[in-house]
């Protein structure tokens, strides 16, 4: 088994200008099928050349916060080489500082990834000076394609706002909300729901009542999610933040994307969406290695439902980064064959180290080499065939 799988392998990277998405997919599956714990870490990478000039209908950019390479490895390691990162055939470096901080804040970090503009820290969707900068979900939504969002934390936490909203302060939750209540994106899912309730706020609005007005089913657990037929859906899973994956979390991150890749699928001009694995930040910031493994392999999860989807589909560009590195993580040692890392942080808070970059498909080759957090949406963009406005 382990010599067919080496030579299939071989063969995909040997290939690689004249192998399009279906052998990839073929050799892939086989891949699966064959692989024992361990055997992936001897993996060359996935190797899917795209047809050249083959535009990305779909566009999934996903991030981890705080998620940085000694993260990514971590997560390699637990998995015990079985990690669904080794899938991507592309991968860089992104540079995180903000316009103002050596460090940045996932708000600056967030808005730099989906917006293409450098901003200082704790501003969300807005310039240093206070103006508008618009998404590349929002810029996605006035072209007619579908839009949405899943994530761990907040629905209006920093990541997912910097994708709709525009304040100069991460936690104006009330205008924050607000924002999201009018955005006109299709999926939005995650926690947060008490800043939505009118007794909850000081200005007495109701975004619960904009919500539904503008047509959407709003939904209250995952059982219910599931269960919806509207093409317009927000899901609470929580007043205000989830808890950890484990123990106990249900699996929001992973039955949240295909909730969401359900509905977005059916645009057939396409559809741009992101999805933020919120808490590796978290168990990074409490310096909790457990907390932090939990995270990613949950991530994992997703990350393999969002590839198998990208692979048949063949259409959708997938970009994973993080907004910055949290913890300053070092993997000291550790047991390969059993999974086990020994980490060690130095911080508790973020760290000013470049993340790394994965892309799969239509337009994925662009994003090696060391970059700016500012290039990833003009990227997209190209990838897309829109012609990016950015300066
Ligand atoms: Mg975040
Ligand atoms: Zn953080």
């Amino acid at each position: 088994m382990k010599k067919h799988f080496v030579i299939l392998a071989l063969a995909s990277v040997m290939a690689i200008p004249a192998w399009g998405q279906r052998n990839f997919q073929a050799s892939t599956d086989t891949f699966e099928e064959s692989a024992t714990a361990g055997q992936w870490l001897d993996a060359p990478g996935a190797q899917a050349a795209l047809p050249a000039g083959k535009k990305a209908k779909n566009v999934i950019v996903i991030i981890g916060d705080g998620m940085g390479t000694a993260q990514v490895y971590a997560s390699v390691v637990a998995q015990r080489g079985l990690s669904n990162f080794l899938r991507f055939p592309f991968s860089g470096f992104s540079r995180t500082f903000s316009n103002n901080r050596y460090t940045t804040d996932s708000g600056a970090g967030g808005t730099a990834i989906v917006t293409g503009h450098k901003t200082d820290n704790n501003h969300i969707g807005v310039l240093a000076d206070g103006t508008p900068v618009k998404s590349i979900l929002s810029m996605a939504h006035e072209w007619g394609l579908s839009t949405g969002f899943v994530v761990t934390s907040s629905v209006l936490d920093a990541t997912p706002a910097s994708t709709y909203a525009h304040v100069p302060y991460r936690k104006m939750f009330d205008t924050i909300s607000l924002h999201m209540s009018q955005c006109g994106f299709d999926v939005m899912i995650g926690g947060g729901l008490s800043n939505f309730r009118p007794e909850n706020r000081k200005d007495g609005l109701n975004p619960l009542d904009t919500l539904l007005k503008n047509g959407y089913e709003i939904t209250y657990s995952l059982e219910e999610m599931k269960k919806s037929r509207s093409d317009k859906l927000v899901t609470f899973f929580c007043e205000n933040y989830y808890g950890p994956v484990a123990p106990g979390r249900d699996p929001v991150l992973v039955e949240g994307t295909k909730k969401a890749l359900d509905i977005l699928a059916k645009n057939p001009k396409g559809f741009v969406m992101m999805i933020e694995g919120s808490q590796i930040d978290w168990g990074c910031h409490n310096n909790d290695a457990a907390y932090m493994e939990a995270e990613l392999a949950d991530f994992e999860k997703m990350l393999k439902a969002v590839l198998d989807f990208a692979e048949k589909d063949g259409n959708t560009l997938v970009v994973v980064t993080a907004d910055h590195e949290t913890g300053g993580l070092v993997l000291k040692g550790g047991d390969i064959e059993k999974g086990r890392n020994e980490c060690k942080y130095i911080t508790d808070g973020h760290s000013g180290v470049m993340v790394p970059v994965f892309a799969y498909g239509p337009g994925a080759e662009t994003f090696s080499g060391i970059q700016n957090n500012i290039d990833l949406m003009p990227k997209m963009l190209k990838a897309m065939g829109r012609k990016s406005t950015i300066k």
